[in-house]
């Protein structure tokens, strides 16, 4: 990646609502990364995200590879929320960020962090290019009868409810690695994506064509705190006949649900600890999550009519074989297997040779897929 003989350096900051994380790439290489945390909580040193902002420049100043570094080609700003209106890494001028505002009753724990963090280095380098990547953008192909809710229509409309899905730049950068794989840009993928937060994706030729979570990041398979799938009458039940307000059935379902609902643990290393001293908790906590992921992996084949990778990644994904064989257990019908000492060494291709679907474990890079989808777009707009 380099023009007119220079490598370029791009800055990719992921900007929440509490941590800024950050990660410096040269080319395709990261030189740098790391995360600042308890932003303007009680008795946190780091007021707001002008100060996290500050201790980042320092930190990469302190490497000789600052901020204000003329060296610097771009800014990515990993960003959660972008609608409809954003399918595609954006260029960030006053009337994108002004567009991010008005999606932030979409995303209220995430847009706002994005966009203060966009702020401040908007601030410090006015004259860099600056890019939004969007969390929603790679799930945007999605049909209508994948996106839309069977509710009234003029009421989704009017208030955007519909499916957007989240984990974008992951989903994106995991299928393609698939298909590089496999050597066929136009095979067909299911990316599980196991992180704290889960999701699952049918991506076929590099399009998406469902995703697991939907307009919220709460939908779908069962996570580290969020339950996931949950039949809508529960939360009219727990209003009504639980006396819980909003607020508290909001903190129930993304904070204290999912791994943490069910056994008090959202680590999975724990609860496979747990698991292994017979804890019945733990057992059923990690059966719900296997059956549930196991039925998205059932329902996205469907969804493909073929598929040729099954690809797990994120912490969960990338880590537990006992996750990876659970799930896919007495598939054999479908084409699929794990081969249980690949499964164990879990790099790359896991299924056993010659059957019809490759199972694999491919590490997610969202930061780099944040660099490359930066650098995609500046020949089309301003080069420094
Ligand atoms: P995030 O979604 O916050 O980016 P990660 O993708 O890093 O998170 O995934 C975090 C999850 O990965 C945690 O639940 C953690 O327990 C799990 N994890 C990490 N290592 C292992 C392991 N060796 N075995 C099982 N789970 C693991």
């Amino acid at each position: 990646m380099t023009v007119a003989g220079k490598t370029e350096r791009v800055l990719v900051l992921n900007s929440g609502s509490s941590s800024v994380k950050y990660a410096l790439f040269i080319g395709e290489e990261r030189l740098a990364s790391g995360i600042v945390e308890r932003i303007g909580e009680p008795g946190s040193p780091v007021a707001d995200h002008e100060a996290a902002l500050d201790i980042v420049a320092g930190e990469l100043a302190d490497r000789n590879l600052g901020i204000d570094s003329p060296e610097l080609t771009a800014i990515g700003h990993r960003v959660v929320h972008g609608g409809t209106d954003f399918t595609e890494p954006t260029l960030i001028t006053d009337e994108v960020t002004a567009k991010i505002e008005e999606l932030v009753p979409l995303a209220p724990l995430h847009n706002p962090g994005n966009l203060a963090g966009i702020e401040v280095t908007r601030r410090l380098r006015p004259d860099l290019p600056q890019v939004a990547v969007f969390d929603t953008a790679f799930h945007s192909t999605i049909s209508p009868a994948a996106a839309t809710y069977a509710i009234d229509r003029k009421l989704a409309e009017r208030l955007r409810i519909r499916r957007y899905g989240f984990h974008g730049t992951s989903h994106a950068y995991v299928s393609r690695e698939a298909a590089a794989l496999v050597g066929r840009p136009g095979c067909n993928v299911i990316v599980l994506h196991l992180g704290n937060g889960a999701s699952a994706s049918a991506v076929s030729g590099g399009r998406c064509l469902e995703t697991s979570m939907g307009m919220t990041p709460l939908e779908g398979l069962v996570m580290g705190t969020r339950s996931g799938d949950l039949d809508p009458g529960v939360l009219l039940y727990l209003a009504r006949t639980g006396g819980m307000s909003f607020d508290e059935i909001d903190t129930l379902v993304n904070r204290e649900s999912g791994m943490r609902g069910l056994c008090g643990e959202n680590d999975m290393r724990t609860v496979q600890e747990r698991l292994a001293a017979k804890d019945p908790d733990a057992e059923l906590a990690f059966s719900v999550y296997c059956h549930r992921l196991r039925k998205y992996v059932g329902a996205y084949y469907a969804v493909l009519g073929v598929v040729d990778v099954i690809a797990f990644t994120g912490g969960v994904g990338e880590n537990s074989p006992l996750v990876r064989q659970t799930t896919l257990d007495g598939l054999e019908a479908l084409g699929i297997a794990v081969d249980p000492e690949r499964n164990r060494r879990g790099k790359g291709v896991i299924s056993p040779d010659g059957t019809a679907v490759k199972v694999a474990v491919i590490p997610t890079n969202e930061e780099l897929e944040i660099t490359r989808q930066t650098l995609a777009i500046l020949p089309r707009t301003k080069r420094p």
